[in-house]
């Protein structure tokens, strides 16, 4: 099998420990099996992201010396790897969907809906639907005078992926309740259509990314299929969480790279100190990235299997 993998930051902060501690472990497993790694940047919320953010992804990698054989830079046969330069491919794809009856309009409040463009992560999830807009009648449709956003017409069904850590998960999906938000009213795609439309686009193999995604993979894993693509199998990853036990965030400006980096730290002493959480070593010290790729295969780091691994920054 030919591995392919992402690393799909979002431009809308500095890069911290978290994100580094995703970016590595995806590196380190990838390298050891000679597969190929994407970066992929997830900037569809203009709003949200900045150009001055994704240079600061771009030069945090380099300065570890992470490399990515595809990335922002490049066009490969699936376009590009950012999805704001995607916007053709996910209309492409939306309006085939309108055509086979995959998608509907949905008129409700946006109240419920706006949060569609990010990733929904720990605390954030989507709220259930009462699948009121399925069967509106054409003229209700054409009476209707605000733009709608769309939503998945879901038939009930099981799913099933494979994550490395938490082996097969099946989950059963609902008319209605799980008619998940693929467009905003005003146009954008969301984060939930991006993803899988790129996972499945780009010959994604294994997706490693944080453990709070775990409740998306389902929806992205019937999408992908749906779509024609072949699903990828899953390594939702411990989170990194602060002693209060909350997800680290870009909010805790002591964890950027760039900052960790003023104060001094090395590569090495980051990479040692990420293989110190991963429990493979019993205490931090300088690793270089060859001694990383050597000495610390991924499948016997311990501690990848916990639900959180406690950072002691505040
Ligand atoms: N772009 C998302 C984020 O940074 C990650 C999405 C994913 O890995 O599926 O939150
Ligand atoms: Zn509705």
């Amino acid at each position: 099998m030919n591995i392919r993998t992402r690393f799909a930051p979002s431009p809308t902060g500095r890069m911290h420990l978290g994100n580094l501690w995703i970016a590595f472990l995806n590196w380190l497993w990838t390298r050891q099996r000679g597969g190929k790694i994407v970066l992929r940047m997830e900037d569809i919320d203009r709003e949200r992201c900045r150009k001055e953010y994704e240079e600061g992804i771009l030069e945090d990698l380099s300065w570890m010396g992470l490399d990515f054989d595809e990335g922002p830079e490049g066009t490969y046969s699936y376009g590009s790897a950012v999805q704001s330069r995607r916007y053709d491919i996910y209309g492409t794809l939306l309006s085939d969907m309108e055509k086979k009856g995959y998608i509907y309009p949905c008129y409700c409040s946006r109240s419920r809906i706006h949060q569609v463009l990010s990733a929904p992560h720990e605390g954030e999830t989507s709220p259930v639907y009462d699948g009121h807009c399925r069967n509106l009648a054409a003229e209700e449709r054409q009476a209707m005078t605000k733009q709608p956003c769309w939503r998945v017409r879901m038939e009930e069904s099981t799913v099933s992926f494979t994550d490395l850590f938490y082996g097969t998960m099946t989950r059963t999906l609902k008319a209605g309740a799980d008619d998940f938000v693929v467009r905003r009213a005003d146009g954008l795609v969301a984060y939930q259509l991006a993803v899988s439309i790129d996972d499945g686009d780009m010959g994604i193999t294994h997706v490693f990314r944080g453990n709070d995604l775990l409740d998306s993979a389902p929806y992205q894993a019937w999408l992908i299929d749906k779509l024609g693509y072949h699903v990828p199998t899953y390594g939702h990853l411990p989170l990194l969480v602060d002693t209060k036990g909350i997800r680290l965030s870009k909010r805790q400006q002591g964890i950027t790279i760039r900052e960790l980096r003023n104060r001094g730290y090395r590569k090495e002493d980051l990479i040692g100190l990420l293989l110190y959480l991963a429990g493979g070593l019993p205490e931090p010290k300088p690793v270089s990235l060859r001694e990383a790729l050597e000495d610390f295969p991924f499948e016997k780091l311990p501690a990848l299997k916990k639900k959180h691994i406690i950072l002691p920054v505040s």
